[in-house]
């Protein structure tokens, strides 16, 4: 079976994991420390802060930013449940925002004007499928409204610009995003004095880690601030150091099949009316996930299904937040038009590293005759 994402790890991987276990210090130590340091560098920022996912890099990053209950903070539908829930966990409001369009499902600046308010603090933008968002809009809308400019940049692992866009950003370490740790997080924020502090809230705000108590040789703490669990371990810490070094390269192979699909996807438009393919209006992408738009007229399970038969998995990107059933209770009047349009039709297509030329145009062989299949059944 051909699956949507797989992770690449080698002899390195194992090796790094092996080290770490007789080493004797599992938990968040000098490896974790590491991790951090050639991740900021790899952004092109001084610090980072590694946490256990992205959820919680997303949760700190806006404690330490200050948000919380009355405060307004705008976040797409279209993505992962976790984005609205750290938002809800710091006891601020989410206020979901549309799409632009098919072609270009990132936030819409249009639907993001028309919903600020002025208890409005802050826009989060997501990078959709690794399209990265137009950054001078963002900074100019963020400017003009007074409010702060965040990402979620779980999409966006070593994406150009990413992290860079405003006061913070969180990425994750997912099993199936561009580099993995198994479960793990990272928080990027512009000042270093809020950066500590997310830090020290990463480990229930206590002063001192177990670490630096240990290397003193004294062991007294104090607690300074309401703070969490949400520690790295130097398993995860380890693999993510060998991971950062293949991301260049793995990269590269995600870039050399997008630009595979993309042309022969093109093709696949020209003969069905309605196929959409989306592509990053700033021209930049971390080519995290393969989406596609079918046909209105075309029945997605089915395709699902042919596609499957024929030995490849593809999935889903996003049954939109606000039609859940949690979220859809608590706001139970929001629509978002073109969001709902963009999550009734989408397909993911695969995409990952370990993919060969072959793969992908095997996927684009079947489609083609999968759309062809249904049509000539209508
Ligand atoms: C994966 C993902 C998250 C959550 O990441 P975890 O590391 O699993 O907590 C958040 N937002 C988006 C857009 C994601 O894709």
């Amino acid at each position: 079976m051909l699956l949507v994402a797989e992770p690449v790890l080698g002899v390195e991987e194992r090796s790094a994991v092996m080290d770490v276990l007789e080493s004797g210090w599992l938990t968040q130590g000098a490896r974790v420390r590491e991790f951090e340091t050639a991740f900021a560098e790899c952004h092109g920022v001084e610090d980072a802060v590694a946490v256990a996912n992205c959820t919680a890099a997303l949760h700190l990053m806006l404690k330490a930013l200050g948000l919380g209950p009355g405060d307004e903070v705008l976040v797409p539908s279209l993505t992962f449940a976790a984005t609205v829930n750290a938002v809800l966990y710091a006891g601020a409001v989410p206020v979901l925002v549309d799409v632009e369009s098919l072609e270009a499902p990132l936030m819409s600046l249009e639907d993001a004007e028309s919903k600020v308010t002025g208890r409005t603090r802050a826009v989060m933008l997501m990078h959709f499928a690794g399209h990265m968002a137009e950054k001078d809009l963002w900074r100019d809308f963020a400017h003009r409204h007074g409010i702060m400019l965040i990402e979620d940049a779980a999409h966006a692992v070593g994406g150009p610009g990413a992290g860079s866009y405003g006061e913070a950003a969180a990425f994750s370490f997912y099993g199936n995003k561009n580099m993995t740790t198994a479960e793990g997080g990272m928080v990027l924020m512009r000042d270093p004095s809020l950066l500590e502090q997310a830090r020290q809230m990463r480990s229930h705000g206590i002063t001192r880690s177990v670490q630096q108590r240990l290397v003193s040789r004294s062991p007294h703490y104090d607690v300074g601030m309401l703070g969490y669990n949400y520690r790295m371990d130097e398993i995860r810490a380890a693999i993510g150091i060998v991971q950062l070094s293949r991301l260049e390269d793995m990269a590269a192979q995600r870039a050399r099949l997008v630009a595979l699909y993309q042309e022969g996807l093109q093709d696949l438009c020209g003969q069905h009316e309605g196929l959409v393919v989306p592509k990053p209006r700033s021209g930049l992408s971390a080519h995290h996930i393969m989406p596609i738009v079918l046909p209105k007229q075309i029945d997605r399970e089915d395709v699902i299904a042919r596609l499957h038969d024929g030995g490849v998995q593809t999935t889903i990107h996003y049954p939109p937040v606000h039609m859940l059933s949690h979220y859809r209770a608590q706001y139970p009047s929001v629509r978002l038009p073109m969001t709902e349009e963009f999550a009734q039709r989408e397909l993911t297509l695969p995409l990952h590293p370990k993919m060969e030329d072959s793969d992908a145009l095997l996927v684009m062989e079947l489609l083609e005759t999968a759309l062809e299949g249904i049509l000539a059944l209508a």
